[in-house]
């Protein structure tokens, strides 16, 4: 049958035959090389398979399979239709098998966009290309496309209490990630807000697929549901930042003793080291695409008139997956070893100083983990380090995942409520207002220093932000203010705040979260308490304080 009169036939079936007999026109000449009947040759190029899906779809009509009106209406395809079955199964199962990756979530399910040019990874929390699963994940999907990948960053201004102290750590994480991407040959897109939108990049690159990170906060989650409903392509989520994917433990863990086992139970499945694979096909930058330089050069927070530039950058801590690894270098080789001994001792620098970075992704979990297993300290040592690391970190995350009332007093659990509201109408013998707090003006000069280390260093010792929170609940009219000025703080100062941990360390402290009932006292009631004194036993009070004095 002529061209013509075969699409005046199909026409006339109900059929759209164009797009199928342009694919077929393409596709007949190279498949009859490439498919041996009966089978399928493993060398035929991933694009020609998708390609005859879509002529499967083209053609399908209710009671027939693709393959019938294919041999019927397509004598000389005689060979690709016997093939067809197969290279479709192929294909799907591909993909299916990389989505099935526990990391993996189907936010928007579908196939890759046919007319698609690339594979687009939506980096928002693991801002940095080593060992980085969801970069991994959309490096295999574009090899398995023979598409490009190319990561798209884009900061806003409107991240709740985000100030140009978080920017400029930020910031400064962009050269060696955009580089890092080149290596592997995939690109890399700056984009700053008002020209952040996700949606229009895709059009303008021509999307295929769009792979993004994971983030239990609130507003993160807000904006993949935004794009998952606006996208006109599958998206997917990668949970990135944790050793053990945040939806396979279910539900919310009440205590770190009860999260503990069931995250050991997993760690040979997903302690693993990562392929960081490269890119087959090289990203090309479009001519006309427009993009920010990515060598430092670019101000991102320009032309932001809402952000608050307050809160001043810090000297203490430079952003970026090299420092990172210094730090971790630093760690392992030297501070681990006296880790169990010297953690809680807040004018020691005993610990890793890497929470900005787990913060801000510029280093993974995975990539410190696997470097402590590797170190050369007893057992015991290791373990400590790591509990903090996988068994703390990744409670907070599943509370912040599962408990969308994280960042309020009422994500207590209920005997704590019951206590702190037996208690609520105790004199308060001190108060402070949250100005007075914020500016360390407390008769306390423990807590006056740890303050101190907040608003310079841009972080605080763990043992200091206990007693740090603690004092707020005592010195608050009320639990729930005082949970919300030790957010506000928190979030305000801190280079690793706005993160689950944060929330769950507040909990903790101010709400009881993952702890007992302890004895009863004035405004505590049983939530634990801590005084400066037993502070001054165990470590070096003085010395903390001659220490943060020099900060200011
Ligand atoms: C009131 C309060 C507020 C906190 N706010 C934050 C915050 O905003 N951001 C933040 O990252 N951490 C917060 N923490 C947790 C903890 O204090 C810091 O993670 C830790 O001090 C960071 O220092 P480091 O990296 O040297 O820790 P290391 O001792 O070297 O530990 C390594 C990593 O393990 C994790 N980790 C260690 N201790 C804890 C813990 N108690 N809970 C959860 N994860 C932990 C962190 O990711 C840390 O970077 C808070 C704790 C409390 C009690």
């Amino acid at each position: 049958m002529k061209s013509a009169k075969r699409l005046r036939h199909w026409r006339r079936a109900g059929r759209n035959p164009s797009l199928a007999l342009k694919l077929l026109n393409y596709l007949c000449p190279l498949l009859a090389a490439k498919i041996p009947f009966g089978r399928l040759n493993p060398d035929v190029p991933q694009k020609e398979l998708y390609l005859l899906q879509l002529v499967s779809r083209c053609l399908a009509r209710p009671g027939k399979g693709p393959t019938q009106v294919v041999r019927r209406q397509l004598g000389h395809t005689i060979l690709l239709a016997d093939s067809f079955t197969m290279c479709q199964t192929a294909f799907t199962k591909t993909l299916a098998q990389i989505a099935s990756d526990p990391r993996v979530t189907v936010r928007r399910a579908g196939p890759p966009d046919p007319a698609g040019r690339c594979v687009v990874y939506w980096m928002q929390r693991a801002q940095r290309v080593l060992d980085n699963s969801a970069l991994d994940t959309a490096v295999r999907v574009a090899n398995f496309l023979q598409q490009p990948v190319v990561i798209f960053f884009a900061p806003v201004p409107f991240y709740p209490h985000a100030n140009l102290r978080h920017f400029v750590f930020l910031a400064e994480g962009i050269p060696q990630t955009a580089a890092g991407a080149r290596a592997r040959g995939i690109g890399y897109v700056l984009r700053r807000y008002p020209e952040h939108s996700l949606l229009k990049f895709c059009e303008e690159v021509k999307a295929s697929l769009v792979v993004g990170d994971e983030n239990p906060m609130r507003e993160p989650k807000c904006w993949r549901e935004l794009a998952a409903r606006k996208l006109t392509v599958p998206l997917w989520t990668v949970d990135a930042d944790v050793i053990v994917p945040s939806k396979l433990l279910a539900k919310e863990q009440y205590a770190a003793r009860v999260i503990r086992p069931r995250l050991q139970a997993r760690l040979q499945e997903f302690l693993i080291p990562h392929p960081n694979p490269k890119a087959r096909v090289e990203w090309e930058k479009p001519r006309r695409l427009s993009v920010l330089p990515d060598d430092g050069s670019a101000d991102i927070t320009e032309g932001w008139k809402e952000l608050d530039r307050s809160v001043q950058p810090v000297t203490s801590f430079h952003g970026g997956t090299d420092r990172a690894l210094t730090l971790l270098r630093e760690f392992v080789t030297g501070k681990l070893a006296h880790y169990p001994e010297r953690h809680g001792k807040p004018e020691l620098d005993g610990t890793s100083r890497l929470s900005p970075y787990l913060h801000f992704g510029h280093i993974g979990p995975q990539t410190v983990s696997l470097a402590v297993e590797q170190a050369k300290v007893p057992r015991q040592v290791k373990d400590d380090f790591l509990d903090q690391l996988i068994t703390w970190r990744e409670l907070s995350i599943n509370f912040v995942h599962f408990n969308p009332l994280y960042d309020s007093i009422e994500s207590a659990p209920d005997w704590a409520h019951r206590t702190l509201a037996a208690h609520a109408g105790d004199p308060r013998p001190r108060s402070y207002s949250r100005q007075q707090l914020e500016r360390a003006e407390t008769y306390d000069d423990l807590w006056n220093a740890a303050q101190r280390q907040m608003l310079h260093a841009g972080w605080m010792h763990n043992y200091m932000r206990m007693y740090w929170a603690k004092k707020i609940l005592e010195w608050s009219p009320s639990p729930a203010v005082a949970y919300q000025t030790a957010v506000y703080l928190n979030d305000k100062y801190f280079l690793d705040g706005r993160d689950p941990n944060g929330y769950a360390g507040i909990a903790w402290s101010i709400a009881g979260k993952f702890d007992r009932p302890w004895f009863d006292r004035p405004i505590f009631g049983t939530v634990r308490y801590m005084s400066g004194n037993a502070a001054r036993k165990k470590f070096d009070a003085e010395r903390y304080i001659e220490q943060m004095a020099k900060l200011a």
